[in-house]
């Protein structure tokens, strides 16, 4: 088959969360037909805020959605790390003019919903997309010329490449990587999204703070034009195994945690809703993710944790990328190969420089003194610096960018 009668079926495209439906709006604006197939019932996202830094906005800018994020947004005017038991701001790194001059773009915080239903309405006004909700995949068959997927409803579906954008619990990975459950360091997370008139103003600030403890952390940010406040925090549990079924746990059991906080965290604590628990999980890299005219993108791919804040900035990446690649034309399987190859090793980095992050958090002892004293003496550019790699740098096929 010649690449360009292979291109009459479309591109399927499993999982319509923000990786998919990214994906589908990129390969649509380079004229590239897409069908994605969700088993959820409609295409919506639920939870709470998403750290969109400036890497992500690159990423916006490909998708054409870059007015409409910025106007459901909100800024920080710092990102600051405080210790926990002290309730002592050790590091603040300003978000101002310099910043967005050196990477193109401001950091911003998003609410998850909000990104989702601005890429699905940029979907909808195009004729290259369909979108099939309520429909989960069960299995899919490259045959060599095409790929045909299998739902649990007993409707197949056929395209000329299959992007697998099905999340941490992929089925297909299991069948591509094969490489057992994702991995979890047995931290439980809880959140929390409250009317920032709800919070007291002594509580109040416009930065991304993350507090660090012991086994422990506690995040809060502005959200939505700064309308809203989003805070989360996660602690470590031993007996935590990796596994989609998440614990039900108590206020108390869940306070008793941070009992040793400092009273800032403690009183913004009170607004966390512990009735939806989250089991942190992450994956090491792979290399192989591609396999003929199948392929992975997003948490399917490469799960991180969560410490720099790039799972969902990662498959924004991975959608202009591969569609950027699709469109120079050849064959699927090359494209495929080629987008894994170019993607690996960013991926693996941000993987591991995440883990890395939350080491720092969560540190103990030795470990937390030295963490404080390294970094009260850091200057304001110092994280800037260290994740100029990750922000900088241009978003194309061309620039592998992870140096
Ligand atoms: C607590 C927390 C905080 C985070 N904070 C940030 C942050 O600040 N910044 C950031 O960039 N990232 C963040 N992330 C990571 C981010 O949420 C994920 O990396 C991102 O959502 C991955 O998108 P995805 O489309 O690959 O997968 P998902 O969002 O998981 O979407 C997968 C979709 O596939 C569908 N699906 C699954 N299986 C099938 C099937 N068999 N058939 C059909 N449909 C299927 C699912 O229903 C779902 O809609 C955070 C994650 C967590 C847990």
């Amino acid at each position: 088959m010649t690449p360009s009668s292979e291109r009459d079926l479309p591109i399927l495209i499993i999982g319509g969360g923000i990786g998919g439906i990214a994906t589908a709006l990129a390969m649509a604006r380079r004229g590239q037909a897409v069908h994605v197939i969700e088993q959820a019932a409609e295409f919506r996202e639920i939870g709470a805020g998403i750290q969109m830094p400036p890497n992500a906005f690159k990423a916006f800018a490909l998708l054409g959605v870059v007015e409409a994020m910025q106007k459901v947004a909100a800024y920080p005017d710092h990102l600051m790390f405080g210790d926990m038991l002290t309730g002592d701001i050790v590091y603040r790194a300003p978000i101002d003019e310099a910043f967005i001059e050196r990477f193109g773009y401001p950091y911003a915080l998003l609410h998850r919903g909000d990104i989702l239903e601005r890429l699905v309405a940029a979907c909808r006004g195009s004729e290259l997309v369909t979108l099939t909700a309520g429909e989960r995949v069960t299995r899919f068959d490259d045959t060599g010329s095409k790929v045909v997927v299998e739902t649990a409803t007993g409707k197949s579906f056929e395209g000329c490449g299959l992007i697998c954008c099905d999340g941490l619990w992929s089925m297909a990975r299991a069948e591509l990587v094969d490489d057992g459950l994702p991995r979890t360091d047995g931290y439980v997370l809880c959140r929390g999204v409250i009317p920032v008139d709800d919070v007291p103003e002594e509580h109040y600030s416009k930065t991304v703070t993350m507090w660090g403890g012991p086994g422990l952390d506690f995040f809060h940010y502005p959200l939505r034009r700064h309308e809203i406040f989003n805070i989360g925090a996660s602690y470590y549990d031993p007996n935590i195994r990796p596994g989609p079924n998440y614990p039900t746990i108590t206020r108390d059991h869940f306070l008793k945690q941070f009992s040793a906080a400092c009273p800032h965290v403690k009183a913004l604590l009170e607004h966390i809703d512990v009735s939806r628990t989250w089991v942190l999980h992450h994956r090491l890299p792979v290399k192989e993710w591609s396999s003929g005219r199948v392929t992975l993108l997003g948490d399917a791919a490469h799960p991180t944790s969560i410490y720099i804040s790039q799972g969902a900035c990662m498959a924004l990446e991975d959608a202009v990328i591969l569609a950027e690649i699709v469109s120079d034309g050849g064959s699927i399987e090359d494209a495929f190969k080629r987008y894994r190859d170019i993607r690996y090793l960013r991926t693996a980095r941000i993987q591991f420089t995440s883990r890395e992050f939350g080491k720092l958090y969560h540190a103990r002892g030795a470990q937390r003194d030295l963490r404080n004293s390294l970094l009260a003496a850091a200057g304001p550019s110092a994280l800037a610096d260290t994740l100029a790699w990750l922000w900088g740098g241009s978003l194309s096929a061309d620039n592998p960018g992870y140096m």
